[in-house]
């Protein structure tokens, strides 16, 4: 395959800039600019995007997005230690690479997503990553700011966020991402590809908006699942009596003798809809 660009190796980038990985920032980083390719791919096209990335690090999958011809690149960098690197690529790719240097979880993403349409591409951090998808799955208005999400979590969370009912995997990040999206795994991608190696297998999970969601209070419905998922092996009569038990269930047409994990998203959202 044909380099990606004329800049340097990672490798050569992580060691002149000292970025030796630390493990309390969730750094592990992909230096393959093929993977990092496919990775931006999944996204689809990036002509006339802008893309949001959390945690370009050493910026491998920067560079995959910018040299498919994304328009712009905002990327929310907490390490200081990677801005020269970052700023290389930006003079590179001349007024298309802007960075904030910054915790992503304390940014508004909706606020910077001003002109044209906006995807998201990350290899988020694995311990703020549930938190972050969290949040675009929640924004103030919906449909979102967000045409696309094409994000790599840990294998085990990807299989969360594409759960339905019925799988061992079913919770409250499932009926949150049914809800609103339409959500798949990609790819997986094996520890090896990282520096330094995860001790699990990685996934990409691309994400679209559900334009139309069944119309439903968010809080409702957080504090249904809560309770239900809660205490999944019981039954719904008995983890939901908080919060009204059978005289709910029976108001939502739903079985009180039913689990959480059998309820589909839309019994979820009636039963939301009945609090
Ligand atoms: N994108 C690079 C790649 O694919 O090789 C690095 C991915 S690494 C898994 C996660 C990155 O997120 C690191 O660069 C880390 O410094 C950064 N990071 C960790 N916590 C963050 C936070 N709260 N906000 C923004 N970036 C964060």
């Amino acid at each position: 395959m044909a380099a990606l660009d004329s800049l340097p190796p990672l490798r050569e980038v992580i060691q002149r800039h000292g970025l030796d990985a630390r493990k309390a920032l969730g750094q592990n980083f992909l230096l393959d600019l093929n993977l990092t390719q496919k990775v931006a791919r999944t996204a689809g096209t990036l002509q006339d995007v802008t893309v949001f990335e959390v945690g370009p690090g050493p910026g491998g999958l920067t560079r995959a997005i910018l040299a498919l011809g994304a328009k712009k690149v905002v990327a929310v960098e907490r390490d200081a230690r990677c801005l020269p690197a970052l700023a290389e690529i930006a003079d590179h790719y001349p007024g298309r690479l802007e960075v904030i240097e910054g915790d992503a979880l304390k940014i508004d993403f909706e606020a910077l997503a001003s002109e044209g349409p906006v995807k998201i591409i990350a290899n988020l951090p694995y311990n703020v990553g549930t938190q972050l998808l969290v949040n675009w799955l929640l924004p103030k208005t919906w449909p979102p700011f967000w045409q696309s999400l094409t994000l790599m979590f840990q294998k085990e969370v990807g299989e969360r966020i594409v759960a339905s009912e019925n799988d061992d995997h079913y919770g409250r990040l499932g009926v949150l991402a049914g809800w609103r999206t339409h959500a798949r795994m990609a790819f997986d991608i094996p520890p090896q590809a990282f520096t330094p190696p995860p001790k699990v297998t990685s996934t990409v999970v691309h994400l679209t908006p559900n334009e139309n969601p069944i119309p439903c209070s968010v809080a409702n419905l957080e504090r249904i699942t809560q309770a239900a998922f809660g205490q999944r092996r019981k039954m719904l009569r008995q983890s939901l009596k908080p919060l009204g038990g059978e005289s709910l269930l029976v108001k939502a047409g739903i079985d009180p003798a039913r689990r959480a994990e059998t309820l589909s998203v839309e019994e979820f959202c009636r039963l939301a809809n009945s609090l």
